[in-house]
């Protein structure tokens, strides 16, 4: 699996990782490295939905169903 795969295909560079403290399913504190999005940045390509392998990122007014309906509709 690619870290922040998205980070590596966005060509407009609006994604940089930061890291987060989150509660992990067992109750414990875990430090893990999060996608964040610019949005002054974003042109709304959708590469980084594409890209990501745990199908975490949404295109903002979209979801990933949404934009898989449109793309085949245009097949
Ligand atoms: S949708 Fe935005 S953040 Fe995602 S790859 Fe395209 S420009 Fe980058």
């Amino acid at each position: 699996v690619v870290a922040l795969a998205c980070e590596k295909v966005c060509p407009y560079g609006a994604i940089t990782g930061a890291e987060k403290t989150v509660i992990n399913l067992a109750g414990m504190k875990e430090t893990r490295t999060v996608a964040v999005v610019n949005e002054a940045l974003c042109q709304g390509c959708g590469a980084c939905t594409v890209a990501c392998p745990a199908a975490a990122m949404d295109l903002k007014g979209f979801s990933n169903a949404e934009i898989l309906a449109e793309v085949d509709a245009l097949c």
